[in-house]
């Protein structure tokens, strides 16, 4: 697998598997169409490498993508463009159906296009690896319960029904047409470069700042916390090492309630930036309505992933939260123009 097309490649994990793949010496091609969250300034670190190069589309521009694919002779294509949060598909769900599913429909549509003109070793060695979440299961129970890779899928959110539906596209495609897909689904991701939208970078920098920190309910909705970096390195074994038709669960095993993960952020930054008022910030906690539908927990189990290809998580949530932080105070370059409203996804894309 030498020339890879990522898909969001200006996400927050789309951008990480960039940097990541660049790194270890692949070709990547990174398609995006810098929506408001796609950001260019995310791969300032291997924008000028010689193996790396962005294009800015969409994937549902099912020509444009078979063109590209042809003309970078692509092994592989890792998925991670979508519209990404839930709050934002409460609002506007035809978004979510336009890129999650539709788009996702076109991609593979020029994919298969592409990997029918290839022969022989090309051919056989080919993947569409599509990167889904836990999120299309659905809703565990506060104590028990654990998602296995053939639990039934039972979505909740606008969200998580089109990544549901993209999921059921995917395999249809390889079903019906013998597309060599691979899928991984995946607990809550953090780390650098998080959009400020997210709960743990949005309360970092509020706490940051000393702002009230918004938490949906009691903060009793537990999520299950999986460093980027790791996830990124679960990503590339499920690209070049999954069995064809397969899927994958990726997880931290580091289940925390959102008010332990917001008082935890609250302690850590009263430790390294104690607030001028000596004030805790634990005392910036607001409860605030709950989101419709919310999910009351999510679960994965990783058993699969760690036997069959050797992958396991490598820090504690408190470990890769403390990191993360770090990273938040000495990044202000990144995060501030989101902030202050100077950034917008498409102008600084054009422009970079
Ligand atoms: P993100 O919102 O940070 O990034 C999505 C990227 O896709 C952006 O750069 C955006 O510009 C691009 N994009 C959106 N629509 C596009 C289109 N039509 N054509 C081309 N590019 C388009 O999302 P993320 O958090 O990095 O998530 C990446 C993938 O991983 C998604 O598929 C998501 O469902 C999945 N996932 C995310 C998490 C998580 O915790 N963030 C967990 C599991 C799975």
């Amino acid at each position: 697998m030498r020339s890879v097309l990522i898909t969001g490649g200006a996400g927050f994990i789309g951008s990480a598997v960039a940097r990541r793949l660049v790194g270890k010496g692949y070709r990547v091609v990174n398609v995006d169409k810098l929506t408001y969250a796609g950001n260019l300034a995310s791969l300032r670190d291997v924008e000028d490498r010689e193996n790396y190069r962005f294009v800015q589309a969409d994937i549902a521009d099912q020509g444009r993508i078979r063109a590209l694919l042809e003309e970078e002779a692509i092994d592989g294509v890792m998925h991670l463009a979508a519209e990404s949060h839930v709050d934002r598909s409460i609002d506007g769900p035809a978004a979510f159906v336009e890129t999650n599913v539709v788009g996702t429909v076109a991609l593979l549509s020029a994919t298969l296009d592409y990997w029918r003109s290839l022969g022989g070793e090309r051919r056989e060695a080919f993947r569409f690896h599509h990167v889904s979440t836990d999120e299309v299961f659905g809703d565990l129970p506060l104590d028990s319960g654990i998602f296995v890779e053939d639990t039934p899928y039972a979505p909740s959110s606008p969200y998580s029904a089109s990544k549901a539906a993209s999921d059921h596209f995917v395999r249809a495609w390889h079903h019906t047409y013998g597309l060599p897909v691979v899928l991984s689904n995946c607990s809550n991701n953090y780390g650098p470069y998080h959009f400020p939208e997210k709960l743990i970078p949005l309360v970092t920098l509020n706490a940051l700042e000393g702002k009230e920190l918004p938490v949906y309910g009691k903060g009793e909705n537990v999520r299950d916390w999986l460093l980027v970096d790791d996830h990124a390195a679960a990503l590339e074994l499920v690209l070049t090492r999954g069995a064809i038709g397969e899927s994958y669960n990726v997880g931290g095993s580091q289940e925390r309630t959102n008010l332990v993960v917001v008082e935890t952020i609250c302690d850590i930054l009263d430790e390294r930036r104690p607030l001028a008022s000596g004030r805790g910030r634990r005392e910036l906690i607001r409860f605030v309505t709950d989101r419709p539908g919310h999910d009351r927990r999510y679960a994965i189990d990783s058993s699969k992933i760690a036997r069959e290809l050797g992958w396991r998580h490598s820090v504690t949530f408190e470990e890769g939260l403390a990191k993360t932080i770090d990273w938040y105070l000495d990044n202000r370059w990144w995060w501030g123009p989101i902030r202050d409203g100077s950034y917008a996804g498409e102008r600084l894309g054009a422009g970079a």
